[in-house]
């Protein structure tokens, strides 16, 4: 089905009701990926509470804050269902640290980005082979990268779709969406990270600063991206 057919088919209907059409046109071939971040847990909540036929997955990279497996055990616990996790391969890890040690990140850009790829894009791809639709929750407010994107996209890289069912939603909308559903979320948002990823690599961000601007702070470059949204599979920082 080409963007334009797909965009039309769901056009005017409600989170719900897109995802039921995505899951019913491409059965079994739907994913979401979540890092229980705020706008992750409200995408949870939709398709758990509403049986979505839609694949709950996460990437588990080994460095991530103890506050985001506690969500993740409180919302397993929640909602009773599976949210499958994805792990790194295991031999590129060790040869990683072995050879550069745990903190290679904070060296280069290249590190970094390679440190990203053998944790999170390797994974991401793995979770996403055989896939149609790609679920996220990018919201449009969200700048640096993302900015000029929209809510259905055709990912020429990793030839599916991507669906951002709350790209409209502002982060007011998400707050109070977590509030009246009483859904789980990171406490870590209370103390001011806004994008939470691993531990090493994100730092609360400062009232007006940018929604990445606490991950890999240190780098000079404005790129907040790990690799999973952009095209770094086609470049030599891999
Ligand atoms: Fe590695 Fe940091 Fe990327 Fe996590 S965010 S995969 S620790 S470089």
């Amino acid at each position: 089905m080409e963007l334009q057919e797909l965009s039309s088919r769901l056009s005017g209907k409600s989170i719900i009701e897109s995802l039921k059409e995505l899951g019913s046109i491409y059965p079994g071939e739907v994913v979401f990926t979540t890092s229980f971040g705020i706008e992750d847990q409200v995408i949870t909540h939709y398709i758990f509470t509403n049986n979505l036929p839609v694949e709950v997955i996460t990437l588990d990279t080994g460095r991530l804050f103890p506050e985001t497996y506690k969500v993740f055990a409180e919302t397993s616990r929640k909602y009773k269902k599976d949210i499958k996790v994805f792990f790194p391969e295991h031999e590129a890890v060790e040869k990683m640290v072995t050879t550069k040690g745990p903190y290679s990140f904070y060296e280069s850009k290249e590190n970094r980005m390679e440190c990203c790829f053998v944790r999170k894009v390797v994974p991401l791809n793995r979770a996403l082979k055989n896939k149609k639709v790609w679920i996220t929750g990018i919201r449009a407010e969200q700048s640096g990268n993302r900015s000029g994107m929209t809510d259905l996209e055709w990912d020429e890289t990793k030839k599916l779709f991507k669906y951002h069912p709350l790209f409209e939603w502002s982060l007011r909308d998400v707050e109070e969406y977590l509030r009246e559903n009483d859904v789980p979320y990171n406490s870590l948002h209370d103390k001011g990270y806004l994008s939470i990823g691993c531990e090493p690599c994100t730092r609360p961000v400062g009232k007006g600063q940018d929604f990445r601007a606490g991950r890999w702070w240190w780098e000079s470059d404005s790129t907040k991206e790990c690799g999973c949204h952009v095209r770094y599979s086609e470049s030599k920082a891999l």
